[in-house]
């Protein structure tokens, strides 16, 4: 096809704001071409999103590309891209304006301009700068204003025509299955019309879930060409990645237990990076749940893999979390969030911050899984993982139908340092890409408070010389009172090195101790520390009228007086604002 006829169609795209107009424009033209392809250059890429190639051109390699297909000087190019704000804009300017190159020039098809882009992606070594710099002066040579513009927003990703992923989908099931739902754009009212609304949201969900798996608009729109039934029939590959499931959030485990039904499977919620893990041909790939390729920074975990996971062909569902070689205990996210990213000493950081691979599910185990319930995917994970603590396990999980054992075991698993717990329906399907209820998370809310401790209370057993749960109060903003809003032990370590120590918080409290009464001792208010929660809850137990629910320390607020910690007031407008997003959610 001509870029040219590509060109008209991006004028078009961008000439109106309407979504539906696009997506009827976009529709009509996938009708009339059978190159989809396309589907990748309007969205100014050249390779399907699971795949992780780059063009990798600066700015700077355009603007020599440019001055040497129109022969106008960097300095000019840069003052013309100044003044448009678009260096595409710029090129269309500039580029078809030097005689004999468009004399000679041919006709530039979509095939030349995508084999082109193809090429700078896999160039590699030296000349490569140059080499990228002509291919890209070759199209632009060839060009006539508007493809410039075109071939240069390609290249840097940014087509500026509104094209969101919702509108190549849709404008997928307007052109292969409009005719048979009767559904057809109304441009006056700008509306869809369809008749057979039942049939349009089937085939709408067909090519989504198509879209789940197989992360390739071209690919899909291709078996949507050939009918609904190619699109049935299609499956996960392993080493492609799918979209995640994600779940939803509950308010807290009644809350929980409604929304997944009874018995649930409840999991620690593991405080680390999500790994997609995918084996074939006895290759290991890892994938984020962004879909970026991070198998280079993580050989432990293929080697891990590799040794602990029987089966020739799976795509499972991990969570990385970070460890502490000598305590065996879990750091948090941040400490090995920058392995992600890591492009150099991968061995020195992999031993300096090792993870635990914790699996939690399988999409795919030698065939598909989507369709299998949960409380059978995770049968078969049993049967193929080969456990060893602190290196790889499955999440750790419990069956449950009742409230008090569940309160009691997502205490303990953020006693562990997780950040909550998962709340699973056991009948559940596997769903890529969507946020379904089919399982949720529930966690102390991200609001932190600062409170001052009050009082506090002797352990018992090994904690025995320590306080081991601490009096929390705000204040009063009229009289300067202070009110009690809960006890909180979780957070505080037993180990110095690990955090703040009940022991150290001992030695803080010792001296202000103003009273004792059996185990429980009051306290001058003077250390002011930060705690999460779960939810605010009204209650009558303490002077406050509220308590937190899983109050957690956070840590030491030692810059902050007690004239500055949170008010009654604050609590009120907090817990009225807790009940609106819960609304919401
Ligand atoms: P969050 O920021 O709360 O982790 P999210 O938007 O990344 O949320 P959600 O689907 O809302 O993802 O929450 C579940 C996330 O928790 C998963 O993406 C996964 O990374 C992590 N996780 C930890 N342990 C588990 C587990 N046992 N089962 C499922 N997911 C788990």
């Amino acid at each position: 096809m001509e870029y040219k006829k590509l060109v008209a169609v991006y004028e078009r795209l961008e000439s109106t704001s309407k979504r539906l107009e696009k997506t009827h424009i976009l529709s009509e033209f996938l009708k009339t071409t059978q190159d989809e392809k396309v589907l990748l250059l309007v969205q100014g890429r050249v390779f399907p999103n699971w795949d992780q190639r780059e063009l990798g051109m600066a700015s700077k390699l355009l603007l020599k590309a440019i001055s040497v297909a129109s022969g106008a000087s960097m300095e000019h190019i840069d003052k013309v891209w100044k003044e448009t704000g678009d260096l595409g804009e710029a090129a269309s300017q500039l580029v078809g304006k030097k005689s004999q190159v468009t004399l000679f020039s041919r006709e530039l098809s979509c095939a030349k301009v995508f084999d082109n882009l193809r090429k700078i992606a896999d160039l590699e070594g030296e000349g490569t700068v140059d080499r990228k710099s002509q291919l890209i002066a070759e199209l632009l040579s060839s060009a006539k204003g508007m493809e410039a513009k075109y071939i240069i927003r390609t290249v840097l990703q940014e087509m500026r025509i509104g094209l969101g992923e919702g509108t190549l989908r849709d404008s997928i099931v307007w052109a292969f299955f409009g005719q048979e739902c009767k559904a057809g754009y109304n441009q006056e009212k700008n509306i869809l019309e369809i008749e057979d609304q039942e049939k349009y949201d089937a085939s709408a969900q067909l090519v989504q879930d198509a879209l789940d798996m197989l992360n390739d608009f071209v690919e899909v729109a291709s078996l949507a060409r050939r009918g609904r039934e190619a699109l049935e029939n299609i499956s996960l590959i392993p080493l492609r990645p799918v979209k995640v499931m994600l779940y939803q959030k509950a308010k807290n485990i009644a809350d929980g237990f409604e929304m997944v039904g009874t018995p649930a499977a409840l999991e620690f919620k593991y405080d680390g990076f999500r790994l997609q893990i995918h084996k074939k041909d006895k290759k290991i790939v890892l994938y984020t749940r962004r879909l970026e390729d991070v198998t280079a920074q993580f050989p432990d975990v293929v080697a891990v893999i590799t040794k602990r996971v029987r089966g020739e062909e799976f795509i499972i569902d991990a969570e990385a979390v970070g460890i502490d070689k000598f305590t065996g205990k879990y750091r948090p996210f941040q400490d090995i969030s920058q392995r992600i990213k890591r492009k150099y000493d991968i061995v020195e950081i992999a031993d300096k911050f090792p993870v635990e691979v914790v699996i939690f599910d399988a999409l795919f185990v030698e065939k598909s899984l989507l369709q299998t319930q949960f409380l059978e995917r995770r049968k078969l994970l049993e049967s193929m993982i080969e456990q060893e603590q602190g290196v790889l396990t499955l999440a750790k999980e419990v069956l449950c139908s009742n409230q008090s054992e569940a309160e009691e075991f997502y205490g303990k698993s953020l006693e562990q340092g997780n950040e909550g717990i998962m709340m699973k329906n056991l009948q559940a399907i596997y769903k890529p890409g969507s946020r379904v209820g089919f399982g949720v998370k529930v966690k102390p809310t991200m609001d932190t408070l600062e409170v001052v401790i009050v009082g506090a209370e002797w352990g018992e057993g090994k904690r025995g010389q320590w306080l081991a749960s601490f009096i929390i109060a705000v204040r009063d903003k009229d009289t300067g009172e202070l009110k009690e809003i809960g006890r909180v032990g979780t957070g505080i370590k037993e180990k110095a090195k690990e955090g703040m120590s009940f022991g150290q918080l001992t030695e803080m409290l010792r001296p202000n101790i103003i009273e004792e009464n059996g185990r429980e001792v009051r306290v001058k208010p003077s250390i002011v520390i930060e705690v999460n929660y779960e939810e605010i809850q009204s209650s009558p137990t303490y002077s406050s009228g509220f308590a937190l629910r899983f109050p957690r320390f956070v840590r030491l607020r030692d810059d902050r007086n007690v004239e500055d910690i949170n008010t009654v007031d604050d609590i009120v407008s907090m817990a009225s604002s807790q009940r609106g997003r819960d609304e919401k959610v």
